[in-house]
């Protein structure tokens, strides 16, 4: 049976990559109607956050890839909080040490880094491994005696893995292929410590193992841990699961990795975790499905041309074997995009009413208009919107007289008989009974050519009048939604 895992450490919001991480294991779990499991790696309490793991949980539930199970949704599997498993990995770390494929070690973090430096002063780099591990304190340079005196009179140890020497690992990628490894070039990780805390590595693979995953899917930058992470199975006589490296998400322009520091250009978190920080994905007005859209094609393609997939079509393509080898360069510009095309499909009345907040923000309270006129006025402009936010900016003339002209176009449009033409305007207007769009077109458009006008010498400045500048939708759909009180109103003031 398929169960994958998304196993993040709760040590801040999650980013982009982190959500892509799940959202590729949620896909692969569904497609083959397996189990998505969340497990919190909690064992390194110093990097722990307050409130990392509920937000964990609330973005999953937000993109809408909610995890089958995990902590609140136990079985059989669980605990699904590392901490809470602690009593599970000192057995493991035991049996490795009992077969001789781990040790204890002794040697402070002060004797760790002297070595440090005398390598370094030398133009080498210290690496714990066959090459040194007799010139260290370890249970493999001491007495027998020595190692049980240091462990009974309390001593700090860490208990390392015993890489083997000479020997050439062929590891196996669902994305990458084959990937050759020499265990020379290895370190002895550390696996525990005398807290009683495993590392990452020995937990992660314990829990792996006990937890039943059958495919191991994240990030790039855990490729390096592979080749520890097999000699472990191996060590234990235990089936190791399928990996899947996915590519790093890289910066829009440039080398390197998106970050943090990226901010708005894509490197913020899904949502803030605490009020001291700045917005996230939720805040800026993206929608779920388009985060999701976007996440989905950083790093695999669907072999088509086709780059709208909702979350259902998405479990139907997805695929590891389309998942790239080389970094995805994240483009601030496409993720707009997505967004634009997901708020087309919104509803006009869903739009109007998350559009209620921010005229309530621009508005007084007695201004307010009503919910069916804010969808008229949605309808009219969302077109052009990307963002929930941006109506404002596109229809705010909707709701209240221009403030100002655009003084540029103000200069180009106004002619000597604008102002009298203008006046002509308001009266043949203020005179038609059928205030529709349709009407007031044959109307004006009438009176213009009876008159021998151009058009342009009419629909700019009107527009500018109504507007205050000459962007937003077709005129008469402006002047119909204004209504005739407030359209008079408006030319009238504004030739003054
Ligand atoms: N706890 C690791 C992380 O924070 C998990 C890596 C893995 O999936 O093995 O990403």
């Amino acid at each position: 049976k398929v169960r994958v895992r998304f196993a993040p450490s709760p040590t801040g919001p999650l980013h982009i990559g982190g959500i892509r991480t799940a959202l590729f294991n949620y896909l692969f779990a569904k497609k083959y109607n397996g189990d998505f499991v969340l497990r919190i790696e909690d064992t390194d309490q110093n990097r722990y956050v307050e409130g990392a793991e509920a937000y964990i949980i609330e973005a999953l539930n937000w993109c809408g890839i909610p995890f089958d199970e995990g902590p609140g949704k136990e079985a059989g599997f669980g605990p699904y909080r590392q901490s809470e498993r602690k009593h599970l990995y000192k057995k493991y770390a035991r049996q490795l040490l009992d077969q001789g494929n781990a040790y204890y070690a002794f040697d402070t973090p002060e004797a760790l880094d002297g070595h440090r430096k005398d390598h370094e002063a030398k133009g080498k780099t210290f690496i714990y491994n066959w090459h040194n591990r007799l010139k260290l304190t370890n249970s493999l340079s001491l007495s027998p005696e020595e190692v049980q005196s240091r462990l009974d009179s309390g001593e700090n140890y860490v208990i390392r893995f015993k890489t083997p020497q000479d020997q050439l690992l062929e590891l196996q990628d669902s994305i990458r292929g084959t990937i050759k490894i020499d265990t020379n070039v290895l370190d002895d990780k550390i696996l525990f410590k005398s807290d009683g805390m495993p590392t990452y590595h020995l937990a992660n693979i314990v829990d792996d193992h006990l937890m039943e995953i059958s495919h191991v899917i994240r990030g790039e930058e855990w490729l390096p841990s592979l080749a520890l992470h097999h000699l472990l199975y191996i060590s234990f006589g235990w089936k190791a699961p399928e990996f899947a490296h996915l590519p790093l998400i890289m910066k829009p322009i440039g080398k390197g990795k998106l970050s943090k520091r990226d901010g708005e250009k894509g490197g913020f978190p899904i949502f803030p975790l605490s009020w001291n920080e700045s917005e996230g994905y939720r805040e800026a007005g993206y929608f779920p499905e388009a985060v999701v859209n976007f996440l989905a094609l950083l790093g695999w393609n669907p072999g088509t041309e086709q780059e709208i997939f909702n979350l259902a079509a998405l479990v139907d393509s997805f695929s590891l074997d389309r998942v790239n080898k080389s970094g995805a360069r994240f483009d601030p510009e496409k993720t707009k995009w997505y967004n634009h095309h997901y708020l087309q499909q919104k509803s006009n009345e869903r739009l109007a009413s998350d559009f209620m907040p921010i005229l309530a923000a621009q508005m007084k309270p007695a201004e307010l208009p009503d919910s069916t006129y804010v969808t008229a006025v949605v309808a009219l402009i969302k077109e052009r919107a990307d963002f929930t936010k941006d109506l404002w900016e596109l229809g705010n003339f909707f709701f209240q007289p221009p403030a100002s002209y655009n003084e540029k176009a103000a200069k180009k449009q106004w002619k000597e008989d604008t102002s009298s033409l203008m006046t002509q305007v308001a009266n043949l207007i203020s005179e038609t009974d059928d205030w529709s769009a349709s009407s007031l077109e044959s109307n004006i458009k009438g009176w213009i050519t009876d008159n021998e006008l151009s058009f342009g010498k009419i629909m700019g400045p009107l527009r500018l009048l109504l507007v205050g500048d000459l962007k937003g939708p077709h005129l008469f759909d402006i002047l119909a939604l204004l209504g005739k009180k407030k359209s008079i109103n408006r030319i009238e003031s504004g030739i003054k």
